[in-house]
């Protein structure tokens, strides 16, 4: 229960990676604002589960990260709701695949808004309540994307690269105050979002879904295997440790060796 007495909001955390976090970073003892999408029943059902699995006090905001004011606002939201944001994971993404020729500019922008642009917002906004405490982290999802690129992803490849930049700036500016400031890069994690971009990327390269997931998306994996949000989010809860103090301005992979190649 290292955590105990830590705030933590975890952006795009009801479901997939972003829940996983948002889940072990509870039962570490952080008090968590869940943060996301999706049926009130089934948020409702999340923030009551961190809850009572967890006895951590737990929320929701319901902020579109699209919209820098509503970001503000979740932050100002947890600060109020828990005296304090120790933690801030940002985790929401959307991924969208066309070739470049053909692929939507509002894809782009809304892409480009919610992976990179919100991470730009949240930080800006919580820093300011972890300099006061003196003690921070930050931890964004970037992704295998945010080092080598794949055909069909400007828009995604391009936000993750930001992502990477942006949290190295950032870290860089806080080194002296106790924050850090890390990415936290996974290759192919099975969650919605890589299940969903399979008809898409069935229709850009003329597959089956078998070849896509064993052809397109394992074949970057030299492991074979698809990394677990629990892998991924055992490593966010050591980001937070003590032990990881001097752990800042990094860009750590859990890819299955995927950017070793
Ligand atoms: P997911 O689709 O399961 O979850 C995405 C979350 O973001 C959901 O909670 C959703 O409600 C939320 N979200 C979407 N648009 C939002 C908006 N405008 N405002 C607020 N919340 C919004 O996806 P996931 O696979 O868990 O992905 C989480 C993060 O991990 C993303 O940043 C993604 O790019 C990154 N990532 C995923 C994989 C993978 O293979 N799944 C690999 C590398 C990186």
């Amino acid at each position: 229960m290292s955590l105990k007495g830590k705030a933590a909001v975890v952006t795009g955390s009801t479901s997939g990676i972003g829940l996983a976090i948002a889940r072990a970073l509870a039962k570490d003892g952080a008090d968590v604002m869940l943060n996301g999408f999706g049926k009130p029943d089934d948020i409702a059902a999340a923030v009551a589960g961190v809850q009572s699995d967890f006895g951590v006090r737990c929320a929701h905001s319901d902020a579109d990260m699209t919209k820098p004011d509503e970001i503000a606002g979740m932050i100002a939201q947890a600060t109020k709701t828990f005296d304090a944001v120790d933690i801030l994971v940002n985790n929401a993404g959307v991924q969208f695949v066309s070739p470049v020729e053909s692929f939507p500019p509002q894809k782009w922008d809304q892409i480009l808004a919610i992976n990179l642009s919100a991470a730009f917002h949240a930080m800006s906004a919580a820093v300011p309540v972890m300099k006061a405490r003196g003690w921070g982290r930050i931890i964004s999802t970037a992704s295998a994307h945010s080092k080598v690129a794949s055909p069909f992803k400007s828009a995604y490849v391009a936000a993750k690269h930001g992502l990477d930049g942006l949290s190295k700036t950032v870290a860089l500016e806080v080194a002296t105050h106790g924050i850090t400031v890390n990415c936290i890069s996974p290759g192919y994690v099975w969650t919605p979002l890589v299940e969903n971009q399979i008809p898409e990327t069935m229709a850009a390269r003329g597959l089956t879904r078998e070849q896509v997931i064993n052809d397109v998306l394992l074949e970057a994996q030299p492991t074979k295997q698809f990394v677990k949000v629990e892998e991924v989010a055992a490593l966010a809860v050591f980001l937070c440790s003590d032990a990881a103090a001097q752990i800042t301005g990094a860009n750590l992979s859990i890819d299955g060796g995927w950017t070793a190649e």
